[in-house]
């Protein structure tokens, strides 16, 4: 699944392709002709992202709202428009570029009301200059629930996926069955800021990269990981664990991540 930042690039990438600009709106699949319809032909005024959803802000205020969940993607190019490549359910087409959308999980057209409502279930976005990380502790501060659940919960706190909750966790030497409530707000601060510099290093490269001071790798996704399907521990040479937290993989170095007295498992 696409973590945040390659959703907030894509906002980035796509903001100067779209934005200012009337736009031919199509379905090509079919499955979204008749919100293709409405939008087609109004100028786009914004590209928000909000955690994993992306939000196509038009001049009528009618918002489109995509979620590629796990199989999604963006396709971009320079016009002129090349035949839609598999099922594109939304093609958007400036007088430069085109955007095609393959296999969201989400693609509607929401108004004012649906933003908001949108937004207001999801956690704070690491990732956004907006985000208010108090409304993500009120929630970890109190809650049973093994932080690295919470983590990956996007009602809490929005944008980390699977690759940066087991990083991040292991960067801060937390443990990911430790409870949300025995967190101290010390560790909370640390996690949200260490979350806010690896993402943003995430956007600018277009890779996941949690280790200090390299650059991404020459393999498919360019990632640089310290213990995600890692053997051991590159602090203490300890095998890695593999176990599942709400059957998402997860890794931790139980040398620098002890596990959480018994009395503080999650039931
Ligand atoms: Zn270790």
């Amino acid at each position: 699944m696409p973590e945040g930042h390659t959703i907030h690039r894509a906002a980035r990438d796509q903001r100067p392709m779209l934005v200012g600009q009337a736009l031919d709106i199509a379905s090509p699949q079919g499955r979204f002709a008749e919100g293709a319809d409405l939008l087609d032909g109004q100028t786009c005024t914004g590209i928000d992202a909000y955690g994993k959803h992306l939000l196509y802000r038009f001049a009528g205020g009618a918002v489109l709202h995509v979620h590629l969940g796990l199989f999604g993607q963006f396709r971009t190019s320079k016009r002129p428009a090349a035949e839609p490549r598999g099922a594109v359910r939304v093609r958007m087409m400036s007088s430069s570029h085109v955007v095609d959308i393959n296999g969201p999980t989400i693609c509607e057209v929401l108004d004012e009301a649906g933003v908001l409502a949108l937004t207001s279930r999801i956690g704070p976005d690491v990732l956004r200059a907006d985000a208010d990380p108090e409304r993500a502790w009120q929630r970890i501060a109190k809650s049973r629930t093994a932080i690295g659940q919470l983590l990956m919960d996007q009602s809490v706190i929005a944008g980390i996926g699977n690759i940066y909750r087991s990083e991040i966790l292991w960067r801060q030497r937390l443990h990911p069955q430790v409870q949300g409530k025995s967190v101290t707000r010390e560790k909370y601060d640390s996690i949200w800021r260490d979350a806010v510099n690896l993402l943003e290093i995430g956007v600018k490269n277009n890779a996941i990269i949690t280790v200090d001071g390299v650059k991404k790798s020459r393999s498919r996704y360019g990632e640089r990981v310290n213990i995600f399907g890692k053997p051991f521990c590159p602090a203490c040479a300890t095998d890695i664990r593999k176990f599942e937290i709400a059957n998402r993989r997860v890794f931790a170095c139980e040398t620098c991540q002890p596990p959480a007295p018994l009395a503080d498992v999650p039931t």
